[in-house]
């Protein structure tokens, strides 16, 4: 993916008329092209010197994971500077999500996550986002499919690189480019309480989640070190005026991390500040990143999921598949694990 505000200024520089910007800008959304000689609206004299001047793609696959059952594939992308970012796919029945990564590494560092273990090495530009899901948009269209949601969960804080993520959004949700459904995207955000503020002046209709995972300042303090700058207090009334001013229903992912976050101070903490209307919590079991926490059993998750329904907050259990690939929630950047990476003969049965 190329910056439209540079593509047009080529083509200017080219003494080409500006409509010819659009089309390359529509081939490479719509068209999914991945080369200038295949933008065949364009003369050939144009098209040789836009392969000498612009890359189309802003990074390049290296190599791709895929589930035993084809549900999770992961690709492993290099970026122009040589850093390795990862995005993965789920293929559901009637849709197809990209998880896709907003920083290579993540500053926030939570205690769960294998993001954060190594700090943040940069941010993503809106482009290096954009071409984690043109990749998957081309697969998936050999299949007949397309892509239907996209979400900021992959590695990375994407409030810390809001304008690029943000612009990120905009370009794939453009009807005249790629033209995502804005419902269908969701960005996440560990508490930037700033930035959630800022999120809910836009007039857009992109979903909002919080990663909460501990609903006491003393245990938020030691899970998600940000909560020391934007305590529970500050980001829930920022959380609050969002579903007021907006009308949306706002999400809170919550990693269940056996006997640390699940005890009864936690349900009655969470009971008190999720029990309202437009307050959704995710229940998600801890996947393993080799650190000190463990997994709940599918029991211990069911009966925190049954404690916190009966105190009234409204909430789900969310699977996380990709786990035998490393590519579930919080696993990307993990030791790598080899399998082939064929796409489904059969799409229906995905
Ligand atoms: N930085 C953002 C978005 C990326 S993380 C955020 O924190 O919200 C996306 C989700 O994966 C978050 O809800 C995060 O808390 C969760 N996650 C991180 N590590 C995990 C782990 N080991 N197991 C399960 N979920 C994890
Ligand atoms: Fe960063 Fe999110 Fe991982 Fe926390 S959970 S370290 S904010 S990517």
């Amino acid at each position: 993916m190329i910056d439209p505000a540079v593509l047009r200024q080529t083509i200017a520089e080219l003494g080409q008329p500006s409509y010819r910007a659009t089309q390359v800008y529509r081939a490479l959304t719509k068209g999914l092209v991945t080369d200038f000689a295949a933008v065949a609206v364009l003369p050939r004299d144009v098209r040789a010197t836009l392969a000498e001047r612009l890359q189309p793609l802003s990074l390049s696959p290296v190599e791709t994971f895929v589930t035993s059952t084809g549900d999770a594939r992961k690709t492993l992308f290099q970026t122009h500077d040589g850093h390795a970012v990862e995005a993965v796919l789920m293929v559901y029945r009637q849709r197809a999500t990209v998880c896709v990564s907003s920083q290579v590494g993540c500053s926030v560092g939570c205690a769960f996550c294998a993001s954060g273990s190594d700090g943040l090495k940069r941010s993503l530009s809106a482009e290096e986002m954009v071409d984690q899901v043109l990749h998957f948009a081309r697969g998936l269209r050999d299949l007949g499919r397309r892509v239907t949601n996209v979400v900021f969960m992959g590695m990375g804080e994407p409030f810390l690189n809001y304008d690029e993520t943000l612009r990120a959004c905009r370009l794939l949700c453009d009807p005249e480019g790629f033209g995502l459904g804005a419902r269908g995207v969701s960005i996440s955000t560990a508490g930037v309480e700033p930035a959630v503020r800022r999120f809910t002046a836009e007039e857009s209709q992109i979903n909002l989640a919080v990663s909460l995972h501990a609903a006491t300042d003393a245990l938020r303090d030691r899970l998600v070190p940000l909560n020391r700058r934007y305590p529970l207090d500050v980001l829930f009334a920022a959380c609050a005026d969002y579903v007021t001013r907006r009308r949306r229903k706002l999400f809170f992912e919550y990693v269940v991390l056996a006997g640390v976050n699940d005890g009864d101070d936690q349900v009655r903490a969470l009971a008190g500040r999720l029990g309202r209307p437009l307050y959704h919590l995710n229940l998600i079991a801890y996947n393993e990143t080799g650190g000190e926490f463990s997994r709940p059993e599918p029991r211990e998750l069911a009966a925190l999921y049954d404690q916190l329904t009966a105190a009234g907050v409204t909430c789900t259990v969310r699977r996380s598949p990709g786990g035998e690939i490393e590519a579930a929630c919080g696993q990307l950047a993990l030791a790598r694990v080899r399998r082939p990476a064929t796409w489904p003969a059969r799409p229906d049965q995905t």
